[in-house]
């Protein structure tokens, strides 16, 4: 199949069997000590959704290329150009599916709860983290493999929803210690009034008809809202010019938008009218809005969201209004490394010093005990013929991992059914400044001292 899809194509880096195999541009390793502040992200979030009674949603990373062309729309930078699709292989029917590396969550979330049948007994609220594919240029705070976390909450119609999610991300902002946001937001309305701007909007777009460059030209009949989503600076003041959909709005969009527009006033959440936001698609409506910062340079928005109140049934559901938003990982912590960030790296309560090896089996007996109750140790390994290392060099290990205890396994303290527990830090073990010994047989008796006091 491979050779089928590559006739006449060629392979752009052969790689020789014993060249240094690298990842796919546009996809990155988190290592440690980075990957700690993704877990500390991800657990501020768990613990925030379950304060808003958010549930966790997990989907497949490959869907069907349709869903994607039906969920985001054919005519959209995604669909049109950036997503990893490829041909399954065959089965024994010679049939293949046409695959796809989920570009974007809300198709697959709305999917599931089709399939699911979700919304029999009312409304779901729902998140989820991972990541999503696609093929773009690569750049500061743009990637080809990156992370989104998504809030969706399906089946309720009010502004009061679309005030909860932004009100969520604002306090989601509130607990990484980000202040250096805006909030734009704007209506679509419904597609009647979309309608109705949508031809004074192509009357603009063809009278100012040199402006526009190739792709607009394209969109100008397929999906002209979108030309007003383009970041190219040649087109900005035509774009700034033209007809506004919010002054097309009816009294029922307007008061919806009014709606969120109080909760938000009085919830000290500063907004701004954005009247270009949009998406460009039928089933988009009412409410979008953008968190946006100046200090990530061109990729500034870091959360988008809005209402899509026709998508599911457009999917083949059965009608029901949704709203949702999805935030970039990687810029949102691009963003508070920018701000000076905050964040405690980990590191183990106690480092295992293990003179020698005969005392391995005893030591990790007692490790294991200790990480039972809770302490986090690091074992001190690396055995050879020549042994584990000198005291020296072991207790050069433990004081650069961090860890603010040594626990010394040595054959004298192991012969009296201890350990020696050695303060690094100017801790004080048990009350005590100086080195003690603990007992093997009762780790429960002193674990408490070892283990990280807990945040303030
Ligand atoms: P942009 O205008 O920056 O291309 P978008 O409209 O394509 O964004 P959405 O599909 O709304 O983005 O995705 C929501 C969020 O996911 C974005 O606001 C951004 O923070 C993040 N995001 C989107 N594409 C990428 C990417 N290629 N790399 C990193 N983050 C991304
Ligand atoms: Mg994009």
């Amino acid at each position: 199949m491979l050779e089928k899809m590559n006739a006449g194509r060629e392979v752009k880096s052969p790689v020789a069997k014993t060249e240094k195999l690298m990842a796919v541009k546009g996809m990155n390793d988190i290592l440690p000590p980075d990957s700690a502040r993704w877990e500390w992200l991800e657990d501020k979030v768990r613990s925030l959704m379950g304060r808003y009674a958010y549930r966790n949603i997990r989907t497949p990373i490959l869907e069907h290329t349709q869903l994607f062309v039906r969920g985001i729309g054919e005519v959209t930078d995604i669909v049109e150009k950036e997503m990893y699709s490829f041909e399954d292989r065959s089965d024994k029917h010679g049939h293949y599916d046409h695959l796809s590396m989920r570009p974007e969550n809300t198709a697959s979330v709305v999917r599931a709860t089709t399939e699911h049948n979700l919304l029999y007994d009312g409304g779901k609220r729902l998140y989820y983290m991972g990541p999503m594919f696609r093929r773009e240029r690569p750049q500061r705070g743009r990637y080809r493999q990156f992370h989104q976390i998504g809030a969706e909450a399906l089946g309720f119609a009010g502004p009061e929803v679309d005030a909860e999610l932004i009100l969520l991300a604002a306090a989601l902002w509130k607990e990484l210690g980000l202040s250096d946001w805006r909030l734009e937001i704007n209506s679509l309305g419904q597609p009647e009034e979309r309608a109705q701007h949508r031809a004074q909007l192509i009357t603009h777009f063809e009278q100012h008809a040199d402006a526009l460059d190739e792709e607009a030209k394209r969109r100008l009949r397929s999906n002209p809202l979108r030309i007003l989503d383009t970041k190219n600076p040649a087109m900005k003041a035509m774009v700034e010019s033209a007809p506004r959909l919010i002054d097309f709005l009816g009294a029922q969009s307007l008061a919806h938008f009014d709606g969120l527009k109080a909760i938000l006033d009085v919830n000290n959440i500063p907004w701004t009218l954005n009247p270009r936001l949009v998406r460009g698609l039928d089933y988009y409506n009412l409410t979008v809005f953008e968190f946006v910062t100046e200090r990530l340079g061109a990729q500034g928005t870091i959360c988008a969201g809005g209402r899509y109140d026709y998508l599911i049934e457009q999917m083949g559901g059965k009608a029901a209004p949704a709203v949702g938003w999805a935030l970039g990982v990687e810029r949102v912590l691009e963003l508070i490394k920018e701000q000076g960030d905050a964040i405690v790296l980990p590191v183990p309560d106690a480092y295992a010093v293990i003179p020698e090896v005969s005392g391995l089996p005893i030591a990790l007996q007692a490790l294991q005990a200790l990480r039972a109750a809770g302490v986090s140790v690091q074992m001190h390994a690396g055995a050879s013929a020549e042994g584990l290392g000198s005291m020296k060099s072991q207790f050069k290990k433990a004081d650069d991992s961090g860890a603010r205890f040594a626990l010394i396994f040595g054959a004298t303290e192991l012969a009296q059914g201890s350990v020696a527990l050695k303060p690094l830090r100017g801790e004080k073990a048990g009350g005590a400044q100086v080195q003690t010994l603990q007992p093997l047989n009762n780790v429960a008796a002193w674990a408490d001292t070892l283990r990280t006091p807990p945040c303030s």
